[in-house]
């Protein structure tokens, strides 16, 4: 760990001709929709739309300054979260489906390049958050990125974040080298059939895993921090438990310990509760959706938590189980670091 006033490599991509370079790469990327693995193969520059239901332009469902992700990010004025609308997964269980799974309603929330720039710089400038956080920003990687070679000509500044489902292509986190300031995966699961059950893709742990195996090359497992206390630049992993083991904890946290690093920092939620399809009440529910039609109970968080020690993770914050009796859809502020 160590302190320093922190300048994002951004910024010496954008200075360089760069960052330039890879936003036109990877907006041409939308000409043939590889951007992300489902390899939908559409032209989204003429607003063809796949899975994702985005076109040509990004879609912001809302921006502001958020108090709800890690204490290490948040600090006092809280981290610029830009919530991108629709989702390339499609979670039975998603706490954010007002957003991520209305498709025909959220195009209705398109944005210009410019105007999400703006964004970026009235979170920096009047909201003085400490870093903008990019909320599911796996389809509009490109929007991302060309939005931010505006932003930076706009005088911004601070750290991005990249606060992503895992299910993202390397070929795009490789043009995100040096771009992205810290990666905020949720690993999902670590059984194939319950990517497919739960989230509608037969490639979720092959994907996600490859995806974070990149985000450690470029990052490794020590988090920089500023002078300022928060974190400016890493990789911190999410993992959301779910009833029944359902979530996959146990091969998720091995995979990780085994093959990246028990340094690696983690974030553990407690906060999971039925939703969206799981409980809709006309739907035909199969066994697997009655599996995780409820919250998780305090034995099955302990067993994550004391699996966390044994595989010797030392780093990172866990929710207290009770985070569940009052959590909508946010982290709260309320998390714990790990004890040993
Ligand atoms: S970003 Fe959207 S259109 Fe492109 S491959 Fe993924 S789901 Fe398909």
């Amino acid at each position: 760990m160590s302190e320093m006033e922190y300048h994002p490599p951004y910024l010496d991509l954008y200075c360089s001709g760069e960052l330039g370079d890879r936003a036109r790469r990877l907006e041409q990327m939308l000409s043939s929709c590889t951007i992300c693995p489902l390899d939908c193969r559409v032209n989204r520059l003429e607003n063809e739309i796949a899975r994702c239901y985005s076109g040509k332009k990004a879609i912001v469902s809302s921006y502001c300054a958020h108090f709800g992700e890690e204490p290490a990010l948040v600090g006092t004025n809280g981290v610029g979260n830009i919530f991108f609308g629709n989702c390339n997964l499609r979670c039975v269980y998603c706490q954010n489906y007002e957003i991520s799974q209305r498709y025909k309603e959220e195009r209705k929330n398109e944005v210009s390049t410019l105007r999400l720039a703006e964004m970026m710089i009235e979170l920096q400038d009047e909201k003085k958050c400490h870093a903008i956080g990019f909320v599911s920003p796996t389809h509009f990687a490109p929007q991302m990125v060309s939005a931010l070679e505006v932003a930076c000509s706009m005088g911004l500044h601070i750290p991005i974040i990249y606060n992503t489902n895992a299910y993202d292509s390397v070929e795009v986190l490789k043009l995100l080298d040096g771009i992205v300031d810290i990666y905020l995966p949720d690993i999902k699961y670590s059984e194939e059939q319950a990517g497919y059950d739960y989230s509608g893709v037969k490639d979720y742990v092959y994907h996600s895993r490859n995806a974070l195996k990149e985000m450690y090359r470029q990052m490794g497992s020590e988090l920089l921090y500023g002078e300022d206390g928060l974190v400016k630049r890493g990789l911190v992993i999410r993992h959301l438990v779910l009833p029944n083991e359902m979530a996959g904890s146990d091969g998720t946290l091995k995979m990780i310990a085994s093959e990246l690093s028990p340094n690696i920092t983690l974030s553990v939620m407690s906060q999971y509760y039925p939703t969206n399809r799981v409980t809709e009440t006309n739907a035909e529910r199969s066994d697997r959706i009655l599996l995780i039609n409820r919250r998780i109970r305090e034995r099955e968080y302990e067993k994550v938590l004391e699996l966390l020690d044994e595989l010797g993770f030392e780093n990172g914050w866990a929710q207290e189980f009770e985070s569940q009796d009052y959590y909508k859809p946010d982290f709260t502020n309320r998390l714990e670091p790990f004890t040993k």
